[in-house]
């Protein structure tokens, strides 16, 4: 019953999150030759608004780029240290319907992942599992069909490289995570090897705690044995104390999802914190009012200007100023390491 489970209205997030891609594709913001696979009645969504296209677009192109540099210098780093073969490991956490794991595996690194985990409720990876499944564009990109496997009642699915897991990412991660290290000879997520984690809108809906309580399992996880390190790449807003975000803030309230996650988070400054008080080695944002303005190319500018008309450049901003990308890396200690170059 809708009414009785305060988490529905936080797994629909994951709806609005995947009609915003496909918008962004039908308005060729952007290209994703898979999300149509994973939203029911594709062909018959409606485009959203110019101002949710375009910041779709920014975060995307630029999670994108963070995931790109994050894979060729773990890579390398893996290589370096004498005892990787070059391979990494990807967690997304929330990740809902999103389609980077499809992307990465007809991109140029494919051949760089050793593992891609997805992590959700069970009510959206059982959904995800099945359209998986269904589907002519994802289903083969998964590895031969025999090694393919659907779990738990249809809420996990299991491949060589992607896996999808159901968990309350709220849970102690001792008791959420464990499936995670199930069948030790072979486990889900490899120990020594660099591991990014990915949080694109999921941390808003959890206590600091829990989160930090995650990103702290992995980063113990991954370096455990002093060969592997963490990187993680957070996507949320912040800054909803002051007049605009007040406003965004009561929008989303009047959607009944209460946002414990992005209460610490009062201005730019304190985003790299989330890691930094957890001992990460090195840690950085940027709100997407700053990405569009300094980090996106000229002519993908000019270009993205002229597929809509956009009448709200004054809110485009004031929106962009509460969205920010936040990234941090751990390395073993001893080595100071970051996995990007801004
Ligand atoms: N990461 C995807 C993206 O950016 O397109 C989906 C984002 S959607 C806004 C938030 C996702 O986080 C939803 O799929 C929701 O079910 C998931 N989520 C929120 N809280 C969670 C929790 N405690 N445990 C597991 N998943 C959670």
């Amino acid at each position: 019953n809708q009414d009785q489970d305060p988490d529905t209205h936080i797994r629909e997030t994951d709806n609005d999150a995947a009609l915003a891609r496909l918008s962004a594709v039908q308005k060729q913001y952007v290209a994703d030759p898979f999300i149509a696979a994973l939203v029911p009645r594709a062909h018959l969504q409606k485009p959203r608004p110019p101002l949710i296209n375009i910041g779709t677009y920014l975060r995307g192109t630029a999670i994108d780029e963070l995931v790109d540099q994050w894979i060729r210098l773990a890579s390398a780093e893996s290589l370096g240290n004498g005892n990787g073969n070059g391979k990494v490991q990807i967690v997304s956490l929330g990740a809902g319907s999103d389609t980077r794991f499809w992307r990465l595996a007809t991109g140029p690194h494919k051949d760089l992942l050793v593992r891609y985990v997805e992590l959700d409720f069970p009510e959206i990876t059982s959904r995800k599992a099945m359209a998986i499944r269904k589907s002519k564009v994802l289903n083969p990109l998964l590895g031969p069909s025999e090694s393919v496997k659907i779990g738990n009642g249809g809420t996990s699915l299991h491949s060589p490289v992607y896996n999808l897991i159901p968990v309350d990412l709220r849970k102690p991660p001792s008791e959420s995570l464990a499936p995670l290290l199930a069948g030790s000879s072979d486990p889900l997520l490899l120990p020594n090897v660099q591991t990014l984690l990915l949080f694109e809108c999921v941390l808003a809906y959890m206590s600091p705690e829990a989160s930090d309580a995650v990103i702290q399992w992995f980063a113990e996880y991954a370096l455990q044995d002093g060969a592997g390190s963490v990187g993680s790449i957070v996507y949320e807003m912040f800054g909803l104390g002051d007049a605009f975000g007040r406003v965004m803030l009561s929008n989303l309230k009047s959607r009944n999802v209460s946002l414990p996650g992005v209460e610490p988070y009062t201005d730019k400054a304190s985003l790299p914190q989330r890691f930094l008080r957890l001992n990460f080695t090195a840690a950085d944002a940027l709100t997407l009012h700053e990405i569009r303005r300094a980090y996106v190319a000229p002519e993908e500018l000019e270009r993205i200007s002229t597929l809509e008309f956009l009448d709200e450049l004054e809110e485009l901003d004031l929106v962009l100023d509460h969205y920010a990308i936040t990234w941090g890396s751990k390395a073993p200690s001893g080595k100071a390491q970051d996995h990007w170059k801004t």
